[in-house]
């Protein structure tokens, strides 16, 4: 929904402002942004990083506390563990997800791109604070970069590249532990490579990708990568609010002169909101792709609005209709429906979750069979069960039948053990004594202990001749 300002110098439509007019990569060099959004956005991010960085070190009964390790398939989510079983769980969450996200896009734009998205903020709040710091500011980056590869140029880029390629091991071994847990981690870096050389692959691959974007792909990995980005033309609509600029109050812009008689809007093309932009487009000429909702424009301009006496908001947070009509924000009819059909979703994931189980096991009569009488009076049925571990650990099995009367033998081996992640079946018979007063199909219900501790109730029913 891009708002056109005048239509001769809408020619913006027709190029993407990191590509030179030969087609080759146009390195965006973005001025330090300062002030009230970026000192928030700043906070925002270092609870995001305690969060990242701290969340693999947190273990819950010996066991990580969130782990999603897709090579094995085994998800531990806030302690809870998931596996293949619980494919229904996984696709409830990105059911979920997806209208969240829709939802949330629909009405605050690109919100989570600025102030969530990880490549954002290891972008904005990590890589290039760093550039700062080294290279200097957005000037200083373009005139080393212009510069003949001298000493100076050598030592700086030396340095930000060994840091740059620190921090992107250190979020690939991050991100590793995500997947195989701390444990498995510390394992691959202290034992004998020898023994864990696709682990060590791994780390350097990841290592290797997280520096190539943060350090030559950057912006363009939101500008063409990022499949959100490019959504945004069928998510946002005139109600939606992006960081956007007031053209009403803007234009015409222009630079305040003494001898000009012409009326101005508020924008005095100063530049400063193109300056500091860090995917190098200009919010003036409405919303855009490429735009990531960082506020660096919003806090460049409040600081200009200041120092030349205007109120600030010239660039903010506003949707098309708040802009061109003044309206706030309206609860459409597609928004509405967004929500319930969110709420609804969530409802059942919390549902799901609440009523989640470290192991998922089932015990049915098998089939064809009815009951025996045996030798000694008692009834007897045989049923076929299946119990998968969900747990990172071994699991000490026993059944224990929820009835005073009754007994449970297993077929075989009496002892079930089921390793991390493994399931077990087998056979087992419930035994009734014969005077026990019961109904055709009687229902029974099985306790499921591991090591003495009860982990799960299952349900089943029990043939038996008719008692009078
Ligand atoms: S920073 Fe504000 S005043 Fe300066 S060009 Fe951008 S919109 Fe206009
Ligand atoms: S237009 Fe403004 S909010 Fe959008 S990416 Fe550029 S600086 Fe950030």
């Amino acid at each position: 929904m891009p708002i056109i300002i005048n239509p001769d110098t809408d020619n913006f439509r027709d190029r993407i402002t990191t590509v030179e007019d030969d087609g080759s990569r146009k390195w965006i060099f973005a001025k330090k942004p300062k002030g009230s959004f970026y000192n928030k956005r700043t906070v925002a991010s270092i609870l995001y990083l305690i969060v990242f960085f701290g969340l693999p070190w947190i273990q819950y009964h010996g066991e990580p506390f969130f782990m999603l390790n897709v090579v094995q398939r085994k998800f531990i989510i806030f302690g809870l563990h998931f596996g293949v079983q619980d494919l229904i769980v996984f696709g409830l969450a990105m059911l979920t997800g997806v209208v969240f996200i829709v939802l949330f896009t629909v009405i605050f734009g690109r919100l989570f791109c600025g102030w969530a998205c990880p490549q954002t903020i290891f972008m904005e709040m990590v890589f290039r604070k760093i550039e700062y710091w080294i290279d200097g500011d957005m000037q200083q980056q373009r005139n080393l970069a212009k510069s003949e590869w001298n000493s100076e140029k050598i030592r700086k880029r030396v340095i930000k590249y060994v840091i740059f390629f620190f921090l992107s091991f250190l979020i690939a071994n991050t991100f590793l532990s995500y997947i195989i847990g701390l444990p498995e981690l510390k394992k691959i870096i202290t034992e004998p490579v020898s023994e864990h050389i696709i682990g060590l692959m791994a780390i350097l691959l990841f290592t290797g990708a997280f520096f190539a974007v943060y350090a030559f792909l950057r912006e363009q990995i939101c500008i063409v990568a990022c499949p959100y980005g490019r959504l945004q033309g069928v998510m946002l609509d005139k109600n939606s609010i992006v960081v956007a600029y007031d053209y009403i109050r803007g234009e015409p812009r222009g630079k305040m002169k003494k001898e000009d008689t012409k009326p101005l809007g508020d924008c005095i093309d100063c530049k400063a909101c193109v300056h500091v932009c860090p995917t190098g487009i200009d919010i003036r000429n409405g919303t855009q792709l490429e735009c990531v909702n960082c506020t660096a424009c919003i806090d460049a301009c409040d600081d200009i609005m200041i120092k030349v006496n205007k109120p600030t908001g010239l660039i903010r947070y506003a949707s098309e209709n708040n802009i061109a009509k003044g309206t706030k924000l309206k609860f459409s009819g597609r928004i509405i429906a967004y929500t319930l059909v969110l709420l609804a979703l969530l409802t059942l994931l919390i549902f799901t979750f609440v009523n989640h189980s470290v192991v998922d096991a089932s015990i049915l009569r098998t089939p064809g069979q009815f009951y025996q009488e045996n030798p000694d009076g008692t009834i007897s049925n045989l049923y076929n069960f299946k119990v998968a571990n969900k747990q990172n650990k071994v699991m000490d099995i026993k059944f224990e039948l929820d009835h005073h009367a009754g007994s449970i033998k297993i077929v075989g081996n009496d002892k079930i053990v089921i390793d991390a992640g493994s399931e077990k079946q087998g056979q087992l018979f419930i035994i009734m004594p014969q005077n026990v007063k019961m109904e055709k199909k009687q229902k029974l219900k099985i306790k499921l202990m591991n090591n003495g501790e009860e982990i799960e109730t299952i349900s089943t029913t029990f043939m038996a001749p008719v008692t009078e």
